[in-house]
C-alpha cells in the first residue's frame, strides 16, 4: 500500500476508535485538543490526496453539504407504527391474542421507547450507505448527509456484520444538549425551542449539514431488518448491533412472562426521569424471530410488538392570572400564574403560555381549570382547559396591546410568533436586560457588578445605557443599598478593567439581536474595527461567512439608530476596545500575557520549537532556565532530573503538554 494511503488509513482508524469510545461508550480516550489536531492532519492529507477519498472517513462528519430538496426514498422494508397499550389488562389481552397464533413459550424483549425521530440506516459491507426518515412508513426523505454528522452513528462497522442490512433507531436530543442550545438562543434573543423531540426531528431536515453537526444529537438503535442476519432473537440482535459499533441502550431486558414485563415497566416509570434523554414508554417485543415471522403484521403495526405508554405526569389546577414579561430584546412572553400544585416531585406555580397564538388556540381564560404537564421542557406546559369547570362569567382572554412596563403599543412582525415592545431605549426591562448582558461573564465580565446592582443603578436613575457605566463615580455608588466603600471600589475597578476586554467580546456585549459569540467573532475577524462594521451594507454583510439575511438586517438596523451610534462613540471615548489589537491582527493572542514559561522534555503532538512559538504567539515569554520568576513548566516525557528537583524546590507547577495546549485553545 502507498505510504500516504497507509498513514491516512491509520488516522481514520484511530479517529474512528476515539469517536466510538466517546460517543457510543461514553468513555473519552483522547483530549478534544489532540482529537482536533489529528482530524486536521487527516483533513490536510485527504485534501492533498483526493485519490484516497472515502465518503465514510471521520472527516466527513463535520458536514458542509447543502441539501435543498431531500430525495424521496422508498423503504425496502416498510417502517411500521406500534400498537399502544396503557395497562396490565391491555398487555394480558395482547398475550392472549398472540398465544393463539404461535406455538411454544413466548419470551419478550423489553426496551425503552425513545422519544425522538425515527430513522432507517442502510449498511452494505460495513459502510453506511443511506439514512432515510420514516416519512409515511413506505417512503421517507434521504437525510444521509445530515445523519453522517451524528457521532454515535457508525460510518463504518466493526466485527462480523452481515453484508447487507437495515437498522432502525431513534434520533434523540439529550436534555443537556437541548438546554445548552436554548441558553445560547436566549442569549442572542431568539425564542427557545419547545421540546427535544421536535428539535431533533427538525434538525434532520436542516439544509446545511454543518449546522446539524453542531447539534448534540444521538442515535439509539433498536431493530435489525433484512435477511440472513445470523440471529435468532431480538435480544441477541441488540447485542450483535452493539458489537458492530451501534449505540444500543443497556436498559433492554429479557422477560419470561408478562409479569416480568410489568416489573420492567414499573421500574422505568420511575427511573426514566434519571435518563439523559426523553422516553415516553416501553416497547415489548416477542423475542423469538421465528415467532415474530409467524405473527406478522396488521395493516399498520407488527403483531409481535406492543408499546406501553407511560402516563404523562399531568395534573389540573386553576389559572389565577396571566402576566406578561418583557425580555432584553423587547420580546413579550405571557406567563400563566397557577394555583400551586405538586407535579413530578416539584411544586408548580407558573407555566409558559408562549405567545398570543397559543392562548388563542387553547382558548385559555383566567379562572379556568387547566391541565399541566411536565415533559422535556424546563418549564411545565399547559395542555388544555377542562371546559366542564369553566365559570359561567368567564371572558375570553384579550392579548395585551401595550407594553406592561412602558405602555408603548406592542408590535408583531409578520411571520413572528412573538409580540415586541419597540421602545428600545426607553423600556426598563430592556434597558436593564441589555446592561446585564453587557456585563455578563462571556461579554465584558465586569467583576464586582451583578445583575441586581444593574437593576438598582437603573432604577435609581444613575445609568440608562451601558456606556453610562464608565462615568459612574464612587460617590454615586456608596449611598446605594448594600454598597460599602470596598464594594464600590471593586465595582469601579471592575468597570475600568473591562476596557481591556478584546473587541470580539465587546461586539458580543453590545447585545445586537442574533449576534452571539460566534457571529461576533466572525464580524470582528472580517471587518477588524467597529467603523468598518457600521459602514457595511446588508449585501456586504451577507457575503461574510455564516452571516445570513436575518443577522445582516439586525446589524444594520442597530447601527441605523442614532442613539446606538452615540453609545458607540461614547464607549470609544472611554477607551473600550472597538478594534482588533495589534497582537490579534498578527494572529497573536494575549492568553499567556505575563507568563514566563520553561519548556522541558519530549512532546507528542507538537515539537519543542512549535511549542515555543505557541507561547510567544499567545503573549507569553519563553525562558531557558528555572527561577523563582518562572510561572510554570510545560513538562514532556523524560524531563531532566535536575530540572525537576529545582522546580520542586521552588514550588513551580508542572503542566502536561495537553493541559498547556488547552490553555491556548
Ligand atoms: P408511534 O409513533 O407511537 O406509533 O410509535 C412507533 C415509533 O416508536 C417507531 O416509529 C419508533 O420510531 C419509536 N420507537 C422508539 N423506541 C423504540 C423501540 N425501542 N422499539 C421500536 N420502536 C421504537
Ligand atoms: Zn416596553
Amino acid at each position: 500500500m502507498h505510504i500516504i494511503e497507509k498513514k491516512i488509513q491509520n488516522l481514520r482508524d484511530e479517529l474512528r476508535a476515539h469517536n466510538y469510545n466517546y460517543y457510543v461508550l461514553d468513555n473519552a480516550t483522547i483530549s478534544d485538543y489532540d482529537f482536533d489536531v489529528k482530524l486536521k492532519t487527516l483533513q490536510e492529507l485527504e485534501a492533498k490526496h483526493p485519490e484516497f477519498f472515502d465518503a465514510n472517513s471521520p472527516t466527513q462528519r463535520v458536514g458542509g453539504t447543502i441539501t435543498k430538496n431531500f430525495e424521496t426514498t422508498v423503504h425496502e422494508h416498510r417502517m411500521y407504527s406500534l400498537d399502544n397499550s396503557y395497562s396490565k389488562d391491555d398487555l394480558e389481552d395482547w398475550e392472549m391474542r398472540i398465544k393463539k397464533l404461535v406455538d411454544g413459550d413466548i419470551q419478550y424483549t423489553c426496551e425503552l421507547k425513545y422519544d425522538g425521530a425515527s430513522i432507517s440506516l442502510t449498511y452494505e459491507y460495513g459502510n453506511l450507505i443511506k439514512a432515510v426518515t420514516r416519512g409515511d412508513g413506505f417512503q421517507g426523505d434521504n437525510v444521509t448527509a445530515n445523519i453522517k454528522t451524528i457521532k454515535s452513528v457508525p460510518l463504518q462497522l466493526k466485527g462480523d456484520y452481515p453484508p447487507k442490512f437495515d437498522i432502525r433507531g431513534e434520533i434523540v436530543l439529550p436534555f443537556e444538549g437541548f438546554n445548552k442550545m436554548n441558553e445560547e438562543r436566549i442569549e442572542i434573543g431568539e425564542e427557545p425551542y419547545r421540546n427535544p423531540r421536535n428539535t431533533a426531528s427538525g434538525s434532520l431536515k436542516l439544509q446545511d449539514s454543518a449546522e446539524v453537526a453542531k447539534r448534540p444529537l444521538e442515535c439509539l438503535l433498536y431493530n435489525l431488518t433484512g435477511t440472513n442476519l445470523g440471529v435468532k432473537t431480538q435480544f441477541e440482535s441488540l447485542d450483535k448491533a452493539r458489537q458492530w459499533g451501534f449505540k444500543v441502550p443497556e436498559a433492554a431486558k429479557l422477560a419470561h412472562s408478562i409479569d416480568e414485563v410489568l416489573g420492567f415497566i414499573e421500574y422505568w416509570d420511575v427511573h426514566r426521569h434519571n435518563l439523559p434523554y426523553e422516553t415516553d414508554g416501553v416497547v415489548v417485543k416477542v423475542n423469538n424471530l421465528q415467532q415474530q415471522e409467524e405473527l406478522g403484521y396488521t395493516a399498520k403495526a407488527p403483531r409481535w410488538a406492543m408499546a406501553y405508554k407511560f402516563k404523562a405526569e399531568q395534573v389540573s389546577t386553576k389559572l389565577n392570572s396571566i402576566t406578561y414579561q418583557v425580555g432584553r430584546t423587547g420580546a413579550i412572553t405571557p406567563v400563566a400564574n397557577l394555583e400551586p400544585v405538586e407535579l413530578a416531585g416539584t411544586t408548580v406555580k407558573r407555566a409558559s403560555l408562549h405567545n398570543a397564538d397559543q392562548i388563542k388556540k387553547l382558548d385559555i381564560r383566567v379562572g379556568d381549570e387547566v391541565y399541566v404537564e411536565k415533559g422535556g421542557e424546563i418549564i411545565p406546559k399547559i395542555l388544555g382547559v377542562d371546559l366542564s369547570k369553566r365559570p359561567a362569567n368567564s371572558e375570553p382572554t384579550i392579548y395585551l396591546t401595550q407594553c406592561p412596563e412602558c405602555e408603548t403599543e406592542l408590535v408583531r412582525q409578520e411571520g413572528e410568533a412573538q409580540h415586541y415592545c419597540p421602545n428600545y431605549n426607553g423600556c426598563k426591562p430592556q434597558i436593564i436586560g441589555r446592561i446585564q448582558h453587557f456585563i455578563s461573564r462571556k461579554a465584558m465580565d465586569i467583576d464586582g457588578l451583578g445583575g441586581e446592582t444593574v437593576a438598582l443603578l437603573v432604577n435609581e436613575g444613575l445609568i440608562t445605557n451601558y456606556s453610562d457605566l464608565y462615568e459612574l463615580t464612587k460617590a454615586q455608588i456608596i449611598p446605594l443599598e448594600r454598597m460599602a466603600e470596598k464594594s464600590a471600589d471593586n465595582l469601579i475597578q471592575g468597570i475600568e478593567q473591562s476596557k481591556n476586554i478584546p473587541f470580539e467580546r465587546v461586539m458580543f456585549a453590545l447585545g445586537i439581536r442574533y449576534v452571539g459569540e460566534t457571529v461576533a467573532k466572525k464580524l470582528v475577524k472580517h471587518y477588524k474595527n467597529i467603523d468598518a462594521i457600521i459602514a457595511a451594507s446588508q449585501e456586504e454583510l451577507i457575503n461574510v461567512d455564516e452571516i445570513g439575511i436575518k443577522i445582516a438586517e439586525s446589524v444594520t438596523a442597530f447601527f441605523a439608530s442614532e442613539e446606538n451610534i452615540d453609545t458607540i462613540n461614547r464607549l470609544k471615548g472611554f477607551g473600550v476596545q472597538l478594534e482588533m489589537s495589534a497582537e490579534a491582527l498578527s494572529g497573536q493572542t494575549e492568553l499567556l500575557k505575563g507568563d514566563i514559561v520553561v519548556v522541558s522534555g519530549v512532546f507528542h503532538s507538537v515539537s519543542r520549537t512549535e511549542l515555543k512559538k505557541i507561547i510567544e504567539d499567545n503573549g507569553g515569554k519563553v525562558s531557558s532556565s528555572i527561577s523563582s520568576k518562572t510561572s510554570y513548566i510545560v513538562a514532556g516525557d523524560n524531563m531532566g532530573p535536575s530540572k525537576k528537583e529545582k522546580a520542586d524546590k521552588l514550588s513551580i507547577p508542572l503542566i502536561s503538554e495537553n493541559e498547556f495546549l488547552q490553555k491556548v485553545d
